[in-house]
This record gives structure tokens, sequence and C-alpha cells, in this order.
């Protein structure tokens, strides 16, 4: 919604009453979540309609529960909402209106239903829908963020304050709608499978990555599976990112695109997936799979396909640079646990690497620490991990030290249709809606 910030604020004249959008979207805050839940990942699609001053509350409500209830077909009594602890307004809508038993509304606090877009800017009051995947449950038992039994799938954002530097909340000129559907979330309840990485959006992903580690999805324990997911959400982030300009750097954004290609690459190597591109930039393993997250991908961004080499390109050499570092790396560590080997052989003490030095291995040369512990224990070496755990809270505290946020804004004045053509919206016909480029 950045690029509407200046309309919702009344700063710049809005073109159009309203509109409808399907935005890429970066979550990097929800990294640690992927896999781990059912429903995070770090790039989804999200499908939003906005309202600059044209409808407000009443309306967006009702037309959420049109599209929920009877264009998605999701059973009435299955949907559970949840509105902001004042907002007697929505929840009456709710209740009164659309017909919502009063057990299914949830009032909750700011944390949740409260949306701001950063510490000062156009913000409100929320409501959430949520899908029930276990109504034989009755009554709630659990927390609605409860994966196991729910997932929020849309968000109602009713954009009627801005918050001032002073932290005060001031009445915006006009009453904005700002709204957000998650589609991986939509798909997974929609074609019944157990988590978004399910769904036909991710699975052929994971399914490439389970083919190169010689590994059946289907009888993988947990944590393999865990794995196969972290690759398949990375990639989708990885190819968006850089199809989107964004090129691996030390720095910004560019170090997100860094940090999620040495993720997956670690990953694979967990799961043996090890390419052949110590010597030969040709063997690097993640072109594969980020050539099947293009192939599904034409309907999330059109411009894909022709970015292709581009995008394949910028990946293999980031591989082929990061496995030239773990490749140092390792040779290191056979050194680290020769060293351990025979200063304990003198000593007659238990072989242990230091934390330290696993710390190095980590840090510097991206090697997880999991990856060090098999293969000292290979050499019958013990690594130190209450120094290693100490050397990685000290680094907690530099980075957190050093945190700037990246600027996420656009000038007031800034026009973000003016170098868009015109795009024919083929949904009503088609089922997988290509905006196709009219002039
Ligand atoms: P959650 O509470 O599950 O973390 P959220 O409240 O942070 O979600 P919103 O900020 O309300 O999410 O975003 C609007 C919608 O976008 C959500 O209702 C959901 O459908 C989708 N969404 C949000 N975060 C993610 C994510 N990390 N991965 C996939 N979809 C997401
Ligand atoms: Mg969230
Ligand atoms: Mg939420
Ligand atoms: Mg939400």
């Amino acid at each position: 919604m950045l690029q509407f910030k200046p309309i919702f604020l009344g700063k710049v004249p809005r073109q159009v009453p309203c509109a409808a959008t399907a935005q890429r979207c970066i979550r990097t805050n929800d990294v640690e979540n992927v896999g781990r839940t059912a429903r995070h990942h770090t790039f989804f699609e999200m499908l939003g309609n906005f309202s600059f001053g044209d409808y407000f509350k009443k309306e967006a409500i009702k037309w959420a529960w049109e599209l929920s209830t009877a264009e998605l077909g999701l059973p009435a009594e299955r949907l559970w909402i949840s509105v902001f602890e004042d907002d007697d307004e929505a929840f009456e809508i709710w209740h009164k209106e659309v017909g919502v038993p009063a057990d299914h509304i949830k009032r909750m606090g700011e944390e949740d239903n409260f949306w701001t877009s950063g510490v000062t800017g156009p913000c409100g009051p929320c409501s959430e829908i949520y899908y029930d995947f276990h109504p034989e449950r009755g009554t709630l038992d659990t927390d609605l963020g409860d994966d196991s039994r729910f997932i929020e799938f849309y968000n109602l954002v009713f954009m009627q304050y801005n918050r001032k530097d002073d932290g005060s909340l001031e009445p915006l000129k006009q009453k904005n709608i700002d709204t957000g559907m998650g589609l991986e979330r939509v798909a997974r309840i929609l074609q019944r499978v157990p988590s978004n990485y399910e769904t036909d959006l991710i699975y052929p992903i994971i399914e490439k990555a389970s083919e190169l580690a010689n590994i059946s999805y289907g009888l993988a324990d947990d944590p393999t599976k865990l794995k196969l997911k972290i690759i398949g959400d990375h990639m989708r982030a990885v190819v968006y990112l850089i199809s989107d300009g964004v090129i691996p750097s030390n720095i910004g954004r560019g170090y997100v695109v860094r940090r999620l290609i040495r993720r997956v690459v670690r990953t694979g190597r967990l799961l043996g997936i090890r390419g052949d591109c110590r010597e030969n930039l040709e063997g690097a393993f993640l072109p594969a799979i980020a050539e099947k997250v293009i192939d599904l991908g034409t309907h999330i961004d059109s411009d894909v396909k022709a970015r292709a080499p581009r995008i394949l390109e910028e990946i293999k050499r980031e591989e082929y640079r990061f496995v030239q570092t773990l490749e140092r790396g390792e040779e290191l560590l056979e050194q680290m646990i020769d060293d351990a080997l025979s200063s304990t052989r003198e000593k007659g003490t238990v072989p242990c690497l230091a934390g330290e030095d696993a710390f190095l291995l980590y840090d510097t040369y991206g090697f997880p620490v999991e990856i060090t512990i098999e293969v000292a224990e290979e050499h019958g070496v013990t690594v130190d991990m209450n120094a290693f755990d100490t050397e990685m809270e000290k680094q907690r505290r530099r980075s957190q030290a050093a945190h700037h946020a990246i600027k996420l804004e656009v000038g007031d004045d800034a026009d973000v249709t003016a170098n868009i053509p015109d795009t024919e919206f083929l949904g009503y016909d088609a089922l997988s809606a290509r905006a196709v480029i009219k002039s």
C-alpha cells in the first residue's frame, strides 16, 4: 500500500475512487517462520481492494464476506472474525448486518488489530477473517493464531487516522480501505492441503528440490520437510527480488537476496544436494530450481520469463561465489579438527573444537553449525556449543546496534502509474489470469 500512502493522506488527489491489486510481497520478518508455521512465507502474493475516500467499513465488510462465501465457496460456519477491541461499529456490522454469530467474533488488541505502515502515517483498526480447519472442536478453544486449527487469510484495514510524530491520532479527511488476502493461504484452504507449501503454487518447486536430493517428500521426516519448504520458499523470493532489480550485495535489499540464496545453498547441502560448482560455474544447482519457479510464475509477473536468463545468471554466480567461500571454510575446518586432535593427544583430554572457531566458520564462511558439528563428530571431536552461543549473542548485540531501517517511502508527488501501460484483466475468462500489456 506504500504507493497509495500520499493518496490516503490526502496529499495528492485520487485519480480513481477505488482499486484492486495483486502485489508481490516480501516479508523478511517472517523468515524464521518459514516452514515452521504452515502459513508464512518470505515471498507471497497479496490480493487487495482499496478505497480512496470512496466506500468504507460497511461495504468492505459485506463484500469481503460475499467474496469469501459466495465466490470462494467457504462455508459461513467455518469463518471466524477478529475486530479491534474498541471497534463496536465493525462488531455490529459483522453481527447484525452480515449475520455472523457473536461467539465467532473476537475482539483483539492493538498488536493484531490496529494496522500501521510505520511509526507514523496512515493507520486504523482492522478486521481479519479466519478459516477454521476443525469446526468439530466447537467453541474457541485456542488462539485464532493457532496454526493447528485456524488460518488468517483476509485482513480489512479501516484506514481512517494519521499517526503524527507525537504519537497522537489525527482523523484523516477521507476514510480509506486497504485490504490484503494471501493467495497462498486461500489456495491452501481451497486445495485442502496440509500447508501452503503443498499448494500448486509451491509444491512443484519442492518436488524439484526433492528430486535433486533423491528424496520422496511424502516419506520424509519433519526436519527434512522443513528444509525442502525453506528451499521452496526462498527460491521464490530470490527469483522475484532479482526479477524486480534487486542484485545480491552486502547492503540493504541486496543483502536480503544474498542471505536467502546462501540459506538455500546451505540447506541444499544439508540435504545432500551439493551441485558441482567448485571449479565450474555450470555445476550450480540453484538454477534448476529457479527455472521451476519461473515456469510457475508467469501469472505472478508476466515479465519473469523474458528476464529468466538474467535471473538465472545472477543466481548461478552468487551460488558459485558462496561455494568458493564454503570450500575455503571446509579446508579451515579440517585444520581446526587436526589441531583439536593433536592438542588433546598431548594433554590426554577429550578433543573439542573451540566455540569461537565454530563461530568463525559460521560467520565468515557461511557454515551452519550443524555441519561443523557433523564433520567434527565424524572425527570424534565435539564442539563447545556454550562458547558458540556466547559468540552468537555478542553478534546479535552488535547487529542490533548497527541496525538501520530501510526507508519504505514513495515521494508524495510520485505518480506510480505514470510509466505503466494499460493492462487487460483476464481473470473473468481465464484460470491463469496473466496481465497482457495492451500498448
Ligand atoms: P499473521 O498473523 O498470520 O502473521 P498478518 O496479520 O501479519 O498475518 P497482514 O499484515 O494482515 O498479515 O497481511 C494481510 C494478509 O496477507 C494476511 O491476512 C495473510 O493472508 C497474508 N500474509 C501475511 N503475511 C504472510 C506471510 N508471511 N506469508 C504468506 N501470507 C501472508
Ligand atoms: Mg504476521
Ligand atoms: Mg494477524
Ligand atoms: Mg492480519
